[in-house]
């Protein structure tokens, strides 16, 4: 195991993860995707598990020259409602703020891949930074920013306080939320510098970590997760439905289970976007619907995500479980979590 994060061919050849007779292969797919693999991430990898979680998640395979004709470079839509570099404005109340397109791992299912890496669309500095920080300055609407990338946590702590101190005199900005794999894939960076940098705004401050597999959240991360919770930092989850990674209502129980003995409050299982190279990842929304179903009822309230699909074209997240009600003249019929219909009587 190395002790770098892993980003070419012939590093993974090196670490025994892939097969020389793969090689051309791979290196088309790395030509166009990033790789990246941190130490903590190889740790848990089994490399004579050819079914590995975790590898399925971060070492490259050939089935990603494979394009369908409904994937796209931008599947949910972010350059539709960028009104200024930097900034994706969909909802009225709320911006993403991508300030960096770097991240530490490069997820091979990843709705961003055409964006995030070392040829993406680089970092938002000097005055790009101003003009999209001026936007939110501007629009009185927005309570909430959202920095994600990318990677936001993969900033400098000198960098993020930089935009936080910003963000920190902008009066109608109430919460600010990171979305990062920063705390899971590269625990040990969770330091006090990086922790005090991301509360430099003195506003709410969320986080909302990316896992999709329990054995993600080791003890380093538990260290990593109460730094950021008695920081005063309210945590929130959120995972990639992935087939043959999580397409299991057990495995996706006892990872929500993880979450919330971590005090991380899941909040989303999103459907996997039509991103380029990623079809051999997506289920059906059907089959999404059985595994979500399966947890209702019968795993604590408190460890039920919202299941999303992010509509393509940039029409945003909308929830996609099952219904579990019928309209009918003078009720509902309502379905309980074994199934069984019951009627619901207007009064
Ligand atoms: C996902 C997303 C958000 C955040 O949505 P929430 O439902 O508040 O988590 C905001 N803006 C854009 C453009 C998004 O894609
Ligand atoms: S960390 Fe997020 S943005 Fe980066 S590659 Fe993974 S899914 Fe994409």
């Amino acid at each position: 195991m190395s002790t770098k994060t892993l980003k070419t061919v012939e590093e993974l050849l090196e670490a025994g993860w892939v097969k020389a007779d793969d090689a051309p292969q791979l290196k088309a797919v790395a030509a166009r995707y990033a790789i990246g693999i941190t130490p903590s991430m190889q740790a848990l990898i089994t490399a004579d598990d050819p079914n590995d979680p975790i590898a399925a998640q971060f070492v490259p395979t050939a089935a990603e020259l494979v394009q369908t004709p409904q994937e796209n470079a931008d599947p949910i839509g972010d350059h539709a409602h960028s009104p200024v570099e930097g900034i994706v404005h969909r909802y009225p109340d709320r911006v993403l703020l991508k300030a960096v397109h770097a991240c530490p791992v490069y997820c091979r299912f990843c709705f961003r891949r055409e964006m995030v890496g070392p040829d993406g669309d680089g970092m938002l500095a000097g005055a790009a930074l101003e003009r999209a920080i001026d936007y939110i300055r501007t629009h009185t609407e927005i309570w909430e920013v959202i920095l994600t990338g990318g990677d936001p946590l993969v900033l400098s702590a000198r960098r993020l306080r930089a935009i936080l101190e910003q963000l920190a005199t902008i009066d109608h900005v109430k919460i600010i939320r990171f979305h990062t794999r920063v705390p899971v894939v590269d625990a040990p960076s969770i330091n006090d510098e990086l922790i005090d940098a991301l509360k430099a705004s003195g506003k709410t401050t969320y986080i909302a970590i990316h896992a999709n597999h329990p054995r993600e959240l080791t003890e380093t991360v538990k260290v990593a997760i109460d730094r950021l919770l008695h920081a005063g930092i309210a945590l929130v989850s959120q995972t990639v439905l992935l087939k043959g990674i999580n397409d299991d209502p057990a495995i996706l129980a006892e990872l929500m289970r993880r979450f919330v003995e971590l005090r991380i409050r899941p909040y989303y299982l999103h459907h996997p976007d039509l991103a380029p190279g990623t079809g051999h990842f997506r289920l059906s929304i059907q089959r999404g619907q059985e595994i979500v179903a399966a947890l209702r009822g019968h795993v604590s309230g408190l460890c039920q995500p919202v299941y999303v699909l992010d509509i393509p074209g940039g029409h945003g997240k909308i929830p996609i479980a099952a219904s579990t009600i019928i309209d009918e003249s003078d009720g509902y019929h309502v379905t309980d979590f074994r199934g069984v219909s019951h009627f619901y009587q207007n009064s």
